[in-house]
């Protein structure tokens, strides 16, 4: 008789490893902050400037922003006790859904992003279907596909004949096309133009994951279709409220018939509890403010471009980025922990990407922006890099 093997096993081999690193003080995951988003954050008593946060806007610790959860939680509680489908929709809710069409007819709001990923192509991509997603794509999307009943197939990272291809092949089938607005590691943005002239001449469907285009892109920062000025090509765009819209949520917008369809059958929004009362009042909050302060995104944009500038004169890679996202790409995994870790001693809190979450051999750290960031922060983050570059022998 064979001896039956351990589920555990494979927590007795991994896990040596993160105590090694964490030993050598080269483990830069699960940091621990002690204060707010903010441009500078305190970790361990010290203050750091934040390049690793998706608050872009600044609105994470904005007092009108506060005020709005503060208030909402003396009316309505601390939470729902129940999901959207059954005791969980508030008044709120459906107002935040009424302020999240981005230009479509209809809403609907989750709990996290990730679940509207989860929900929304699970709930569409049925037997038979096919779900053509770029191989880059969130791992909120990726998940989304394993959990529907249809065929999955993936193209080369912003290859539009590899694209047209998989269009053409599944000709005959319901498709569903879904692409990052902005591709959350390396800070390019889709080929919307592209995408959606493929996806109208097959007769597909598109959803576009704004996660990081909302707020960012566009005029009036109402993501990638307002920036490409494609929002009625787009069938649907889902967003999140954890980024620049500073809380936690996500919502999904499109025609009316397919946003009550979902409504119905996406089990992340049906079994799961609806957002809390803070959490959908500080988007709404956000929201107003955004409307009210445009010069946000004018300095989102002016901090972005002093970055990709001062990463480029200082000799790094920062890959395809035209986005508050600036990779700076290391290539070798040991290297990125070793840099990130060093950008800490150097007063610089960054993120630091390894495979799978980008391809082997392109370990890069991840840098993002605020509006709020202040030049004199800004440039102590390039002097932090050019230090630790030249030490490690990156530029
Ligand atoms: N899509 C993309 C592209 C993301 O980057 C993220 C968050 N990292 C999500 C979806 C999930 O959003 P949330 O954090 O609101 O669950």
């Amino acid at each position: 008789m064979t001896a039956k093997a351990d589920l555990f096993d494979k927590c007795a081999k991994f896990v040596p490893t993160v105590l090694e690193h964490r030993e050598a003080g080269v483990y830069p995951f699960f940091r621990m902050i002690e204060s707010a988003q903010e441009p500078e954050v305190v970790m361990g008593g010290r203050t750091l400037v934040m390049v690793g946060s998706n608050n872009y806007l600044g609105l994470t610790n904005q007092p009108k922003v506060k005020e709005a959860a503060i208030a909402a939680t003396r009316k309505y509680g601390s939470g729902c006790a129940g999901s959207r489908f059954m005791n969980g929709t508030l008044d709120i809710h459906t107002q935040l859904e009424e302020s999240s069409t981005v230009g479509r007819e209809a809403a609907l709001v989750f709990t996290t992003g990730f679940q509207v990923n989860l929900g929304v192509i699970s709930a569409l991509v049925g037997k038979g279907d096919v779900v053509v997603i770029d191989k880059t794509d969130h791992a909120s999307i990726v998940d989304g596909c394993r959990l529907s009943f249809g065929e999955v197939k993936r193209y080369r990272h912003g290859d539009m004949g590899d694209l047209e291809r998989l269009l053409r092949e599944n000709a005959d089938r319901g498709t569903l096309v879904v692409v990052d607005g902005v591709f959350s590691m390396e800070g390019d943005i889709v080929d919307l133009p592209g995408v959606v002239e493929l996806v109208r001449r097959h007769g597909a469907r598109l959803m576009v994951d704004d996660a990081h285009g909302l707020g960012v892109l566009g005029l009036t920062g109402r993501g990638t279709a307002e920036h490409f000025g494609l929002t009625p090509d787009v069938d649907l765009m889902m967003g999140t409220y954890s980024k620049s819209l500073a809380s936690v949520g996500g919502f999904v917008a499109g025609d009316s018939e397919v946003i009550e369809y979902v409504k119905h059958f996406a089990r992340s929004l049906i079994f799961s509890a609806s957002p809390t009362p803070a959490s959908v009042a500080s988007v709404s909050a956000a929201l107003d403010v955004i409307d009210e302060e445009p010069e946000r995104l004018t300095q989102l944009w002016r901090n972005t471009r002093k970055m990709l500038e001062g990463f480029k004169q200082l000799g790094f890679d920062t890959g395809p980025s035209e986005t508050p996202i600036v990779p700076v790409l290391i290539g070798d995994d040991e290297k990125a922990y070793a840099f990130v870790m060093m950008l800490q001693q150097a007063g610089v809190f960054a993120n630091v990407a390894v495979p799978p979450a980008v391809p082997p051999g392109m370990s890069l750290i991840r840098t993002s922006y605020m509006a709020t960031h202040t030049d004199e922060q800004l440039d102590r983050v390039l002097g932090a890099f050019e230090k630790v570059g030249r030490e490690l022998g990156v530029i």
